[in-house]
């Protein structure tokens, strides 16, 4: 059995349009490419699109904005020219950007799911085709061919799907397990789907759900795990006599793990539900996202990867991980898990394009009707 490893990161500025491209985004893919090519794995880099085409928009009267586009657009040709894929992704809050005294004010919607369908095709169709472009020169077979949406808000909607497919994307990676956001900027929950780790046809209004029929797009969810100790079972019954919700003893298990409203474009944590049918506690689930984990949590994500893929019984099985580029403070946990994978020999690195083409021929099993 193959486990095949997607090392995807979503490639942009702070969700309210601060911080330095050129520190947090230029500087950063360079040296995160490097790691990986050390152990020869390719990474895909989910680029944030709006961003780049408002850059470019306004460099008439910013020149410094035009440089920035300019500069973008270098990193992207060469990090595609190394051999890493680059694939679409979407912050609709820059469609109504406003450049100001050099700060950004983002007034649009965080959640593409809060567009007129119109204004998604127009997203969609916009990115995809200014990304074919900038591409296609270095290679003429390029597509775009995957999304992740922003903020992970993809379900329920009834037409983002519908676009992506009619887009020509093939598959989608914005479900992650767990995920439950209500926040100022992003209302989404991820805490009941119906399939967490393997590919599936989505029901066309609410992607959180296996269609009764094959449909023109596929979903895979982006990997969660669950990490940290669960609470022995004694404690645990302790807690829950002195609470009516298991909200204290979430609090308790999970200290760190909530969503802070103004980082909730990449503050991935989040609970798991108390499972009161078993009385137990509680597991707590987090996406893999590698810019804010140790290497003990990326060995403890490895371990859930392998215990889920074995239990499919498939020869290969696609998993797809996430990164922040922005967020990586400390490269050390990524050297070290670059070496792991490029030694492990039930582990292979794919892109999102290699993936999209093994979808598209076949290589896996994709859920649907009354197996879900
Ligand atoms: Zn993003």
């Amino acid at each position: 059995m193959k486990i095949q490893l997607v090392l995807a990161d979503d490639w942009e500025l702070r969700g309210d349009g601060s911080g330095d491209m050129r520190v947090i985004q230029f500087a950063t893919i360079r040296r995160l490419c490097e790691v990986y090519e050390a152990c020869g794995l390719r990474a895909s880099f989910n680029v944030e699109v709006l961003q780049q085409l408002v850059h470019r928009r306004l460099s008439d009267e910013n020149p410094e904005l035009g440089r920035l586009a300019a500069e973008w657009e270098e990193v992207v040709h060469d990090v595609y020219q190394r051999g890493h894929d680059v694939q679409l992704h979407l912050h609709p809050q820059w469609t109504n950007a406003r450049y100001e005294g050099g700060r950004w004010s983002l007034s649009g919607s965080w959640s593409i799911l809060d567009y007129e369908s119109d204004r998604v095709e127009d997203m969609i169709l916009e990115g995809k085709e200014y990304l074919e472009e900038l591409l296609r020169p270095l290679d003429p077979s390029y597509r775009c061919i995957s999304f992740r949406s922003g903020s992970w808000c993809i379900a329920p909607n009834g037409h983002v799907l519908n676009a992506l497919a009619k887009a020509g994307i093939v598959f989608d990676m914005s479900i992650a397990e767990g995920l439950h956001y209500d926040t100022e900027h992003v209302q989404l929950d991820y805490r009941v789907i119906d399939e967490p780790f393997l590919p599936y046809y989505p029901r066309m209004d609410d992607a959180r759900r296996i269609a009764a029929e094959p449909q023109s797009i596929v979903c895979l969810p982006t990997h969660t795990f669950s990490s940290g100790k669960p609470l022995a079972r004694g404690a645990a019954r302790v807690l829950r006599k002195r609470t009516t919700l298991g909200s204290q003893l979430d609090r308790f298990v999970a200290p760190n793990d909530v969503v802070i409203p103004n980082r909730g474009y990449s503050t991935d944590y989040s609970r798991r539900n108390w499972d009161n049918r078993r009385g137990t506690a509680t597991s707590r689930l987090r996406v893999s996202d590698l810019s804010a984990l140790s290497f003990g949590q990326m060995r403890q994500m490895l371990t859930d990867i392998r215990r889920r893929a074995r239990a499919t019984g498939w020869a290969v099985v696609p998993v797809v991980l996430e990164n922040h580029t922005k967020d990586i403070g400390n490269f050390v946990p990524l050297e070290r898990l670059a070496k792991y994978i490029s030694a492990a020999p039930d582990l292979e690195v794919l892109t999102l394009t290699d993936l999209a083409h093994n979808i598209e021929g076949g290589v896996y099993p994709i859920r649907w009707g009354k197996n879900r």
